[in-house]
């Protein structure tokens, strides 16, 4: 006999998903969540911050916590109201009819039904793919100048990228850092013209053109980072306290791509002023609907919306004998 379906089920466990459990197990939808699986370096699920060392814009956290370690109590939370944690990734949906069918692994039957489903897979900064990257991440190597500019006051750091993210994130460096220096792989700027007039009007903005990063060097802490000149091939070294790459993102909506409506770059898109997505009993939040904030408390604020949002709708279907 097949299960009935679930009230909800969320997928993804960061901030978003994990807030939205906790907002749905104590609003009594005994919510499953498919946290994902541990990576193949072995970083356990749980989002962008398990890979993060000290968070100090966490509301509620005066001193800062690890990444991992806030990650660890919003799991805890949303254990304590009873959410069904499951250390799975989702493999396969299909939100063409309700209840939605969701899949892991290569198995034939669905893991799990639900009349509503939260998306909340995230997105993942662009890296440049180098063995130390994993290694000195939160330890001098960063992707978010929000988070980690402040602990470079008065040192020397780079930013790797061309583009409006390389510009805002040294621009905003800037407010730190004595020096910050652009690592930019061609001779001209993708980054809009009005942000490259701001970054070229800065004096604490050098611009090391035709470069490419060809190893972050450090054992424990990062301490600089050897280039390479694209067109003679000349490296050089150079010293640094912190090393920001801002080349780009990546939103993990691949499992979507035949069900819910994107922007051209992968965002899922929802309604403005909520988390419904193209699909009534589809909702989405955190980074993987959001490429302009992208920070954690925004993620756990749009994680409360969606379960809101999905409680709401569970109601109103109920009250239509929809269900
Ligand atoms: P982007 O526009 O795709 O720029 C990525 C930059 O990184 C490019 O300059 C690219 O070099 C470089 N890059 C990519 N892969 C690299 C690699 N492996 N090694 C070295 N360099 C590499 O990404 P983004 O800056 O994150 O912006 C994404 C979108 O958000 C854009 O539409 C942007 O306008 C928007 N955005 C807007 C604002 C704002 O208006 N304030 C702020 C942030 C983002 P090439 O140029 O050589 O390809």
């Amino acid at each position: 006999m097949t299960s009935p379906p679930l009230e909800v089920v969320i997928v993804g466990s960061g901030p978003a998903g994990l807030t939205a459990a906790i907002y749905c197990a104590r609003a009594n939808l005994e919510p499953l969540v498919f946290e994902g699986e541990p990576s193949s370096t072995g970083d356990q699920p749980g989002g962008q911050l398990m890979i993060t060392t000290d968070v100090e814009n966490y509301p509620g956290f005066p001193e800062g916590i690890l990444g991992p370690d806030l990650m660890a109590a919003f799991r805890a939370q949303a254990a304590r109201f009873g959410a069904d944690l499951r250390t799975e990734k989702v493999s396969r949906v299909d939100f063409s009819r309700r209840p939605f069918r969701l899949w892991v692994g290569d198995g034939e039957a669905p893991a799990a039904t639900a009349q509503a489903v939260i998306v909340s897979t995230g997105a993942q900064s662009l890296m440049l793919g180098l063995e130390a990257e994993e290694r000195l991440m939160g330890r001098g190597l960063s992707t978010c100048a929000t988070c980690d500019g402040f602990f470079f006051s008065g040192r020397e750091i780079a930013v790797v990228g061309g583009g409006d993210s390389a510009m805002e994130e040294a621009l905003f460096l800037t407010k730190f850092a004595t020096k910050v220096t652009v690592i930019h792989r061609r001779d001209q700027l993708r980054a809009s013209k009005i942000m490259q007039d701001r970054a070229f009007a800065s004096d604490r903005i050098d611009f090391l053109w035709n470069h490419t990063v060809v190893d972050i060097l450090g054992s424990d802490v990062l301490e600089g980072v050897r280039v390479r000149h694209t067109g003679n091939g000349a490296e050089q070294t150079l010293p640094l306290a912190g090393l920001f790459i801002a080349i780009g993102h990546r939103p993990n909506t691949d499992l979507f791509k035949d069900s819910l409506a994107m922007h051209p770059n992968g965002y899922l898109i929802t309604e403005p002023g909520s988390t419904r997505t193209n699909i009534p009993g589809v909702f989405a939040c955190g980074d993987v609907q959001d490429d302009v904030y992208r920070q954690a408390v925004t993620a756990a604020g749009s994680g409360c919306m969606a379960a809101i949002d999905a409680e709401r709708w569970l109601e109103a279907q109920h009250d239509a004998g929809h269900r």
